[in-house]
């Protein structure tokens, strides 16, 4: 259950869109929300059809307690419809059985509403189908399509939406709806600097070969600055047999860029910034082996060793000129 408040501000320009249309009675009979999973589409799909329904709204904020607002929460309003794929589409019949409800006039008022989630899935049939509906609309219905995919939908069916693009989510929000899925802070900092889609970032977190990584990551660090001679063995055995390919290996180096950008924060002392913020205490100690000036040309060697991944340099040997310069 989110309200507009907070939906404002993980998507301010699209709320306040939606916002407007609701306050000056202009909605549109059809909508089409596209956005990448998690950005809050579906949030945003519920939050509209409670500030329409919602009889004790405060101008355009709904009470969430009356009863069309819990019917709406828990999917069961009378004059809301969603539509979902049954399986791996939606189908034609779903699309049938849905203009046949809307034939009856609003059971408790004379507005109706229906989502599509996932209305990409549709088939041919069934955007067909949607199509006539749109063609001839209700007075009082409000249609909202919703999408990760919006190239997939109908030009047909797009043109007579109006079309509304949510945008990734920022790392701060994105942070804080991870910890609200149960991620710890330190996890949730992390996953939210290497991806904004909430769902990716929640297996990333579960992935054991990433975890593994993030600790083969660290483990070199501490060698880089202990112990040096033991370094090319570490690479040759432990690093080069985790990440395997070019794609994995830049997994690795993303990571070290984030680790080496920590320090750089570190030495500015701005702690708010750190990433890796359960091994604020190794950065304290690696502060002061490494200056400044020694972390930024560490942070040039490992993005030039990417560039060099880019070019086919052999990997093995992107690392060794790697960790060779990284050592004083
Ligand atoms: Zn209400």
């Amino acid at each position: 259950m989110g309200s507009w408040k907070d939906m404002l501000e993980s998507q301010p320009i699209i709320s306040k869109m939606v916002i407007n249309s609701i306050v000056k009675n202009r909605v549109s009979h059809a909508y089409l929300f596209q956005g990448d999973k998690g950005t809050g589409k579906n949030m945003l799909a519920l939050l509209f059809a409670k500030s329409i329904f919602c009889r004790k709204k405060q101008n355009y904020e709904p009470c969430e307690q009356c009863s069309d607002c819990r019917r709406i929460e828990s999917g069961n309003h009378p004059d809301l419809h969603i539509v979902q794929p049954d399986g791996a589409s939606i189908k034609k019949e779903q699309i049938l059985h849905l203009q046949k409800e809307f034939t009856y006039t609003g059971l408790e008022s004379n507005k109706k509403m229906y989502i599509i989630r996932d209305a990409d899935k549709m088939t041919a049939n069934a955007s067909n189908r949607l199509l006539k509906f749109l063609e001839d609309p209700n007075q009082d219905t409000t249609a909202i399509l919703l999408t990760e995919n919006s190239q997939a939908i109908l030009n047909t069916i797009r043109s007579r939406c109006q079309v509304m693009s949510l945008q990734p989510l920022n790392p701060k929000i994105l942070e804080q709806r991870l910890i609200e899925e149960g991620l710890t802070e330190a996890n949730a900092r992390l996953m939210s600097t290497i991806t904004q889609n909430i769902q990716a970032a929640i297996e990333k977190s579960k992935d054991t070969w990433f975890a593994q990584a993030r600790k083969i990551v660290v483990q070199l660090i501490e060698m880089l600055q202990n112990n040096q001679e033991e370094v090319p063995l570490f690479v040759h055995t432990q690093w080069m047999s985790h990440f395997q390919d070019r794609e994995q290996l830049h997994e690795g180096l993303d990571l070290l860029l984030i680790w080496l950008r920590d320090l750089v924060h570190k030495h500015l002392d701005d702690t708010a910034s750190i990433v890796f913020i359960q091994h604020i205490n190794k950065m304290e100690e690696a502060c002061m082996y490494w200056s400044l000036s020694d972390v930024t040309t560490y942070l040039q060697a490992t993005m030039e060793a990417k560039r060099k991944l880019e070019q086919n340099v052999h990997p093995q040997l992107v690392m060794e000129q790697l960790t060779l310069q990284m050592q004083r």
